[in-house]
């Protein structure tokens, strides 16, 4: 699933095209990905509505329409996508949420798997949505004191805490592999437990990495593309996702792989990661 970085690419990448734009209309191909909202009361209340403002939030993209708000998550497989020409057979058949924009564009919601959802939120629905979620941690007043506030009060591994999006937002598992690497954390330690230092390490190398892998336009590791249809490139800077059984970039010690931790890959350095 794409993580903070990729989604702030997406993000970034649409965001002039279509902030101040007005939907036309809206169709949507399936139904399985909406929550909450039917479609035709998702496709009525988006005709009409003016784009006021698009950002990211955790792993999610929000439109913001002023007295709603359309929250896109992309699955593995979703994207956002503008054209200004007409889809082609390809694009037609994966794109998943077609809105005419005033201006003659398409903006897509494209997901070959759905794997992705929609919210459809007004006021109320967005607050409670918002709280549920964990603060971001590229804000400014994200600082050690506050992560260690957010995701230190948990008996939970370390990497299942950092990718605990009710903890702390936008990181999963690419990105809590590589920050527990990092900062030299192993993996499974109980995130009480982290001492001071421990955890002023884990916030720079997060914040690092995950900055890094904005500048990077996020990792494309399978199915990712940014909102131009491009390849990331931060898949080429990490140093334990995906590299199991390779050789430590530090000692060169074989990184071990576990399934232990929770359901994801978990990839480490035994010599490293203390
Ligand atoms: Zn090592």
């Amino acid at each position: 699933m794409p993580e903070l970085p990729e989604v702030e690419t997406i993000v970034r990448d649409i965001r002039p095209a279509v902030v101040g734009r007005t939907v036309m209309r809206a169709s949507l191909s399936h139904i399985d990905v909406l929550r909450g909202v039917t479609r035709p009361a998702l496709l009525r209340g988006l005709a009409g509505m003016r784009v006021d403002d698009l950002f990211r939030r955790a792993k999610h993209a929000v439109f913001d329409f002023g007295e709603r708000r359309l929250v896109v998550q992309p699955g593995m497989t979703g994207a956002l996508l503008v054209y200004d020409r007409p889809l082609d057979d390809e694009e037609a058949r994966y794109a998943v949420l077609r809105a005419t924009l005033d201006d003659g564009r398409t903006l897509v919601y494209r997901d070959v798997r759905r794997l992705g959802t929609l919210l459809w939120l007004d006021a109320r629905g967005w607050t409670a949505y918002d709280a549920a979620i964990g603060p971001e941690p590229l804000a400014n007043d994200f600082t050690t004191d506050a992560m260690r506030a957010a995701v230190g009060r948990t008996r939970q591994s370390i990497k299942k805490a950092l990718m605990d999006q009710k903890l702390v937002a936008g990181v999963g598992n690419i990105y809590a592999n590589e920050a527990l690497f990092a900062s030299g954390i192993d993996p499974s330690r109980e995130a009480a437990r982290l001492s001071v230092t421990e955890w002023a390490a884990l916030h720079r190398e997060l914040r690092r990495i995950l900055s890094a892998a904005v500048s990077g336009r996020g990792s494309t590791v399978r199915d990712y593309r940014t909102g131009t249809g491009a390849k990331g490139k931060f898949q080429l800077s990490l140093l334990v996702y995906g590299r199991e059984g390779e050789p430590c970039v530090r000692c060169s010690t074989r990184l071990a792989g576990t399934h232990a931790l929770d359901a994801r890959i978990t990839v480490f350095c035994h010599r490293c990661q203390a």
